[in-house]
């Protein structure tokens, strides 16, 4: 049986790792629709090679077709693809809040999400939550995806669970020295490959941090059965501890070929092209706890998840700012978490509140224009 997919975030990081298993397994997926945001290049080219019935466009809204093959846009377009009875299977692996409205319309028609965007669920986590049994969501995050095999049929023995961070390039860099790290510093990330936002994130830890705002989400745990653990060689994605005081482990290199495919395969459990795990010439696996001075945003999530309602949206919209001005080099690396303290401040004092789909968009619109005062006063 052919599957028909439809991949949101084509030419981004995920998206390319994704195509590769769809040229490998050609006959058992075809990719009927894809999304992609500027990069027309790319997008011209997946066009080409796949020959979608559909394409969209989340960026410029003039192009009409590509290489013959029509084209639709933004968030509707998103929606009309995920809605459409011949996708069985869509991939969420857009940057940003908008991988929320197709995945929303997915499961509402019953069909499967493998979701990378961790946006989704971080920031509407209280809206998409009560979908989930509508349809299948396969987290593709890789410490997810780890937790969601460890955790199969094993709900009653868990008592919490453990995320791996790799701790990132600045794992053992002074706190003095962080104030003038430059973005290329930043993005030399030392195990895995992916986009930009996601490597500053890893470079903060803020990215651990919005994992396990998602893992809250996805497996119904509560914040202090969810901890974080530094594995610098990132071979260890996740951990389970159970009640008899034993740990269920799961490995693997890190490539994000593993977690997307299982995403498009579970139940199955199909071949990759990724060697199995080397022993010996790994050699040695180490573990170190995270300090939480230094990578303030890490106490910052879960500060958010404790306050629950819409502060994981607040903190979620007010970083991605924070990132981009880094990026931009309008503001400092220690300046990443001064913003997002100040604008989760900012949320109660003003209070922004509100769980419904609505309510926390317009908490994501307010949290990043009250990222952007305060980013230009730094910047000033
Ligand atoms: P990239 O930056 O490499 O790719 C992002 C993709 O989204 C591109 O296709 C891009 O289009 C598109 N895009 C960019 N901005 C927008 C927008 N405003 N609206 C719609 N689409 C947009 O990111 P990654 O592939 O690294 O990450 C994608 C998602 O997956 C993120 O949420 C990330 O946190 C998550 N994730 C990524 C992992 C990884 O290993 N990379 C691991 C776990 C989770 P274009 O290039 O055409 O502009
Ligand atoms: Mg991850």
């Amino acid at each position: 049986m052919v599957r028909n997919l439809a991949l949101f975030g084509a030419t981004g990081s995920i998206g390319q790792n994704t195509l590769k298993i769809l040229e490998m397994y050609r006959h058992q997926f075809r990719l009927v629709a894809f999304s992609f945001h500027r990069n027309l290049e790319q997008a011209r080219a997946i066009a080409r090679k796949f020959r979608p019935r559909w394409i969209v466009s989340t960026g410029t809204q003039e192009i009409r077709e590509i290489e013959g093959i029509p084209v639709l846009h933004g968030k509707e377009g998103l929606e009309e693809i995920a809605s459409r009875p011949d996708v069985d299977i869509v991939v969420v692996a857009t940057a940003g809040t908008i991988g929320v409205f197709p995945t929303l319309v997915a499961l509402e028609q019953g069909k499967r999400v493998a979701l990378a965007n961790k946006e989704t669920l971080v920031a509407f986590g209280p809206v998409v939550k009560p979908k989930m049994s509508l349809g299948e969501l396969i987290p593709v995050d890789s410490e997810h995806s780890a937790l969601f095999q460890l955790l199969q049929g094993r709900r009653e023995e868990v008592a919490e669970v453990y995320l791996t961070a790799s701790g990132g390039p600045f794992r053992e860099t002074p706190l003095e020295v962080l104030r003038t790290v430059t973005p290329a510093q930043a993005l030399r990330h030392p195990t895995w490959r992916m986009g930009k936002k996601i490597t500053i994130d890893s470079a903060t830890l803020m990215n651990k941090g919005l994992e396990v705002i998602e893992a809250h989400f996805l497996f119904d745990l509560s914040p202090d059965q969810i901890r974080v653990v530094i594995h610098p060689q990132s071979i260890v994605h996740a951990l389970v501890y159970l009640k008899d005081s034993s740990a269920l482990a799961h490995l693997g290199y890190p490539d994000m070929r593993i977690p997307i495919q299982y995403a498009l395969t579970y139940p199955d459990r199909w071949p990759t092209e990724i060697r199995p795990l080397n022993l010996p010439e790994l050699g040695r696996l180490t573990f170190e706890a995270p300090d939480l001075e230094k990578f303030q945003l890490l106490a910052l999530a879960y500060r958010a998840l404790e306050e629950g309602d819409s502060a994981p949206c607040v903190l979620n919209a007010a970083n991605e700012e924070a990132v981009y001005a880094f990026l931009e080099e309008k503001i400092g690396f220690l300046e990443i978490p001064e913003v997002v303290e100040s604008v989760l401040e900012a949320r109660q004092r003003e209070g922004i509140m509100g769980n419904g789909l609505e309510a926390l968009w317009a908490a994501d619109r307010w949290a990043r224009e009250k990222a952007q005062e305060i980013i230009q006063r730094l910047a000033a």
